[in-house]
């Protein structure tokens, strides 16, 4: 093709790539909740008590049930949880729940709420994608996740479906959120979303760069008064010294003068730091400086006990994301799976990866998405890791994260022996990790070596102790929100009791499934 047709064709789809992406913003009744609407969820009248009969409720504190309860709830707030049999008389809306098993809702301490999940955005598939994008709130609060933190989003898109959920015209979760990533230009995820499509580069003209990018210190500071001028509470940060794409290095850090003028601004506003980190580098430079969590888990070294105890006493969390590890670990990437990685631990993550891939998973995200992610994997034997990155193909390297699948439980499990704080979450928004999904990453801390309590803290107690919410969410107890997830059967038994709840109410307001 000579250049002239090609700034032809590349000038069309720029007219048309604009409409479309005005169209993004613009379409919420189109896109919006096809699993749920407004209508379908209900509540009691303003003022009016729901009560809740017949509860087993599920202390996660401490690991018990307490049976036949009933649960006053009131603009919102669980106001009393007795045993007393409640009166319709007083204009309650009464709902038994039939000894049914009651968490608190779950929190997914860790996603992208404005990420469509996919390997590759295109122009063809824009309706599909701001479709998702609408529909990962939905998938998350029917999957009884009722708070989310997003780790890094578009935020004239999130501030866009914010008001939406608060307007109840989209079913959502509470979301507590950072606005864009206070990272500095270059490192991770070191890929120019303009590079990767010219509609992902149009599409943040509207909605807003998920990236701060900032340059100098002078920048920073700027953009960090615009994060928490849009509501940010929290700070987040990239923390590794290497890429996680194929075919790709170094990438740049901070300085320790950026570091200082963030950890200030950080104090001044109180607001939390959360660090992505892979790498030792990562680690040891948080640790140094004291973040308040780690995200995800670390590839290349075994953490010694002193290292975690500094963690420990530093009051250092973490949310491990293994669930992302074990989809980034692409088996596909090898023609056999390298010796050391062929632990049983391994063998059978990708055994359950396999069945992940071949599942329709059609009610966590669009079919039309996951079936071009998986096409996606086949990138590896096409053009070879290291080539990856030159011919436009943004994937992770593989050995990354197999070597998080090698070392990742046993640092955990050290943590959790110290006492460090250990979260869930799920990164989803990235390809291959769909919204909603907070429960494979509860069931892989179970494989690890949770125990079931210990999983259900994680999801609820330890969450919320992140999100510096303890004292509104993570339980079901008189004054927080009224947040609560019916499941058929005891997850205490059985943590896959989680995958399916019966009935998910977020501050009041009941969404029920009849299953
Ligand atoms: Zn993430």
């Amino acid at each position: 093709m000579n250049k002239k047709n090609h700034s032809l064709i590349t000038r069309r789809q720029l007219v048309q790539t604009a409409a479309a992406s005005a169209l993004y913003l613009a379409i919420p009744s189109i896109a919006g909740c096809e699993v749920l609407s407004k209508n379908e969820s209900f509540g009691a009248e303003e003022g009016k008590a729901l009560e809740l009969m017949n509860c087993n409720i599920i202390d996660v504190k401490n690991g018990v049930i307490s049976r036949g309860r009933t649960i006053t709830i009131r603009r919102g707030l669980i106001e009393s949880i007795s045993g007393k049999i409640p009166s319709v008389s007083e204009g309650a809306l009464v709902l038994d729940m039939k000894n049914s098993y009651l968490i608190p809702g779950l929190i997914d301490a860790h996603c992208h709420s404005t990420f469509s999940s996919e390997a590759s955005l295109s122009l063809f598939g824009v309706l599909t994608t701001a479709k998702q994008i609408k529909q990962n709130y939905v998938q998350q609060l029917t999957s009884g996740i009722t708070t989310i933190r997003d780790m890094g989003a578009m935020p004239g898109l999130l501030h866009h479906n914010l008001e939406l959920i608060e307007k109840k015209e989209l079913a959502g979760p509470r979301v507590v959120y950072c606005n864009s990533i206070t990272n500095i230009y270059g490192s991770h995820p070191d890929v120019n979303l303009n590079d990767v499509s010219i509609f992902a580069g149009l599409a943040m003209a509207f909605s807003g760069n998920p990236n701060l990018w900032f340059k100098d210190t002078a920048e920073l500071k700027e953009k960090m008064k615009a994060n928490i001028k849009g509501g940010a509470s929290f700070i987040k940060l990239t923390m590794d010294n290497k890429s996680l794409l194929c075919g790709k290095s170094a990438i740049p850090v901070y300085t320790d003068e950026q570091l200082k003028v963030i950890f200030e601004f950080a104090q001044e506003n109180n607001m939390a730091i959360a660090g992505h980190i892979h790498s030792k580098f990562g680690f040891d430079r948080a640790l140094h400086y004291g973040i308040n969590s780690m995200e995800h888990t670390i590839a290349d070294a075994d953490l010694t006990d002193k290292e975690v105890s500094v963690m420990a006493k530093k009051n250092i969390a973490i949310v491990p994301t293994m669930t992302v590890a074990q989809m980034m670990a692409s088996e596909e990437a090898y023609s056999e799976l390298p010796k050391e990685f062929r632990t049983d631990f391994i063998k059978n993550e990708m055994a359950v990866r396999r069945r992940y891939l071949q599942s329709s998973l059609n009610d966590f995200v669009d079919p039309s998405i996951h079936k071009r992610n998986v096409e996606a994997l086949r990138n590896f034997k096409k053009y070879g890791c290291e080539n990856m990155y030159k011919n436009g193909k943004y994937m992770a390297k593989p050995d990354i994260y197999f070597n998080i699948l090698l070392r990742g439980p046993k640092n955990i499990l050290k943590m959790k022996d110290a006492g460090v704080v250990i979260g869930c979450g799920t990164d989803s928004g990235v390809p291959l990790v769909y919204h909603g999904s907070l429960l494979r990453e509860m069931e892989m801390l179970n494989r690890i070596g949770f125990s079931n309590k210990e999983v259900l803290q994680c999801a609820t107690i330890n969450n919320a102790a992140i999100l510096k919410m303890s004292d509104k969410i993570g339980t079901i107890e008189k004054g927080k929100y009224a947040d609560i997830v019916v499941l058929k059967e005891n997850p205490l038994e059985k943590i896959e009791a989680c995958r399916r709840p019966q009935m998910v109410i977020k501050e009041g307001n009941v969404y029920s499934f009849n299953q």
